[in-house]
């Protein structure tokens, strides 16, 4: 989420106060790390998943769930139980925004072979089963992206009034047109929510959402941000076929993904800032909230592809080059640089600049884009990384692991095909607004660049789809067109090879053991299927199970017990105590590999 530090937090007012303290200081410990670890290579692949929680508890009497806020609690017992007691206990657990929210990660990291990929999921599963055995009865640990039903919370920001979200509803047969939501009693809701929209207006609905996460490590800086930029390309896509969040605040939205609504939910610019009135108190107009997708590429390849305005920190930027830095970091960061801290701690207010990064931590982690680009912590073994943000939590261990799997098995085509698919970056902005919308992974259509083999590449070329001239006629001349995402994962032949016979492409030349290329297989197919249609997006599937409850009235509202039979079923469905084969597939093919019975063809 953050620095989710301890200690005496400040007001916003001193926070305010100590604003340009921080900032000078987060340089300052920037550039220290930046000399100090520059020129470091030869750093081998780990990686790492961060999967949230929530915390739900059924009433099954009134059939109703709630969200249960004893996150705290249970932190505590897992973490006194686990890394407390063990340090090399295999599971991670840390605090996440709402206090019925906790994080999970692998208690080390990944390594670079290829067998890892196969402990991804019982790592997952031993997660699932910690946190679910500190649980009371009527308990359950879900991996959900969006909780459906109503959160009350109200947090007001440095922008001065309360945050706006409006997410545009599913006009269902029975929805009323227009539909328009009475707040009685609050002018200002009245006010700020538009007709055809869920209104919501704090925080909590936007970064009370759960999402699935990976960061790597590169072997060099240089490595890092190559993988930020070619990976910034793929967010859009891997967002849209992760989709799981359809509902909020008790109805059904018309988009399909939580980005948006996060972005508006921690949205704290100032009216000046968002160029509604002249600048007079702020230093800048901003185009985007904090939470949004990144605004320029790292690596040198990617400059020509920068047609994004970028407000930055002047200042900071010259201070940045004077100090040795090019260009492109330095924008970057000075870009960051533009935001103030969110919250400052009394006790972390006066630190050591060689020796800590927390100012320069509290800016760049309070930057929630698509992509992280993650400096080594100061006086550590860890090296540059890298950290891809987009992507949905599903319900089960195993889709889980099968977007994660993906994504770290293409960072390795990326380097070893030298894989190209950079396009302008407004062109990924517009993909981030299509992937959000309902049903984008099979009607999206996304800007992908059409030759992704840097000057040719013979393996790529091999995998059986060559590539020849996209026939879009307008944008012929354009090195990107807009293609499915059917045929961005699984090729179309004469038009684009697609990223899973990319990958199967490497895998053969790999040297797997039967039982990892049988899981990573699954793990494939999975991804293949969601693109193709042939398996539904955990949004796709809550909505046709709303659609088909004997109490919903198609009107587009989510009433206490559909949520409380739709949190049953996913709580079902993730402790495999019921199969779901529209969404997974058959369950003899998720089988782990037992000699004969699995059947990894196709
Ligand atoms: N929960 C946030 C999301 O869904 C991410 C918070 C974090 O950065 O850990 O994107
Ligand atoms: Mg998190």
């Amino acid at each position: 989420m953050g620095l989710l530090s301890q200690g005496s937090p400040l007001s916003w007012e001193e926070t305010k106060r100590h604003a340009d303290h921080v900032r000078r200081h987060g340089i300052l410990q920037f550039l220290h790390i930046y000399h100090a670890v520059k020129d470091r290579h030869k750093d081998v692949l780990k990686w790492g998943d961060e999967v949230e929680y929530m915390l739900v508890s059924f009433d099954h009497e009134n059939k109703r769930v709630q969200l249960v806020l004893s996150g705290e609690e249970v932190l505590e017992t897992l973490q006194e139980k686990g890394e407390r007691t063990n340090p090399n206990h295999p599971t991670l657990w840390r605090p996440e925004y709402g206090s019925y929210m906790i994080e999970g990660t692998p208690g080390q990291p990944y390594g670079g072979t290829m067998s890892e990929f196969n402990t991804v999921e019982d790592n997952m599963r031993q997660r699932r089963k910690e946190a679910t055995s500190l649980l009371k009865e009527n308990q359950a640990l879900c991996t959900i992206t969006s909780f459906p039903s109503t959160l009350t919370r109200n947090i007001r920001h440095r922008r001065g009034e309360k945050v706006v979200i409006n997410a545009p509803i599913f006009k269902d047969k029975n929805t009323p047109s227009p539909f328009i939501e009475k707040f009685p009693e609050d002018d200002e809701a009245a006010k700020a929510s538009k007709p055809d929209h869920i209104y919501m207006d704090a925080m909590g609905f936007g970064m009370g959402n759960c999402c699935l996460q990976v960061t790597f490590q590169a072997c060099s800086i240089s490595e890092a941000r190559y993988l930020y930029d070619q990976l910034a390309t793929i967010c859009p896509i891997v967002m849209a076929l992760s989709a799981a969040s359809p509902f909020y605040r008790g109805y059904v939205s018309d988009v399909d993904c939580r980005w948006g609504v996060i972005s508006a939910s921690v949205d704290d610019r100032t009216r000046e800032e968002r160029g509604l009135e002249p600048l007079k108190n702020n230093n800048y107009r901003i185009s985007k909230s904090r939470y949004d997708s990144i605004d320029s590429y790292l690596s040198e390849c990617g400059e020509k592809y920068n047609d994004i305005d970028l407000t930055i920190d002047k200042e900071i930027y010259e201070q940045l080059l004077q100090e040795g830095i090019d260009h492109l970091l330095a924008q970057h960061v000075a870009h960051l640089f533009i935001r103030d801290p969110l919250t400052l701690f009394e006790e972390k207010i006066h630190l050591d600049d060689a020796n800590e990064s927390d100012h320069f931590e509290n800016i760049q982690s309070t930057n929630w884009q698509t992509m992280r680009f993650k400096p080594p912590p100061p006086n550590s073994d860890i090296g540059w990384r890298v950290e891809f943000r987009p992507m949905e939590v599903q319900l089960t261990d195993f889709e889980n692991s099968a977007y994660v799997v993906f994504v770290v098995l293409l960072t390795r085509v990326i380097l070893s095909y030298k894989l190209d698919f950079l396009i302008p970056l407004s062109k990924v902005d517009e993909n981030m607004k299509v992937a959000q919308k309902r049903d984008a992974v099979l009607q999206g259509m996304f800007y992908f660049r059409k030759d992704i083999c840097k000057g040719g590449n013979a393996v790529v070329d091999g995998c059986g789809k060559a590539q020849q001239s996209v026939e879009l006629a307008a944008e012929e001349h354009e090195e990107y067109a807009l293609m499915s995402i059917d045929t961005i994962i699984n090729g179309k032949e004469g038009v684009f090879p697609g990223l899973i016979p990319i990958l199967n492409c490497y895998l053969e030349n790999m040297e797997v053991d039967v039982d990892t290329r049988c899981s990573i297989l699954n793990y494939l197919k999975l991804i293949k299927k969601r693109a193709s249609g042939e398996l539904m997006t955990v949004a796709k599937w809550m909505r046709e199970f709303i659609a088909n409850h004997p109490d919903y009235k198609q009107d587009s509202v989510i009433t206490d017990q559909i949520n409380y039979s739709l949190i049953l079923k996913c709580n079902q469905i993730a402790n495999e105590l019921c199969e779901c084969p529209e969404l997974l597939g058959p369950a003899f093919r998720r089988v782990r590999y037992s000699g004969s019975k699995t059947d990894s063809s196709n």
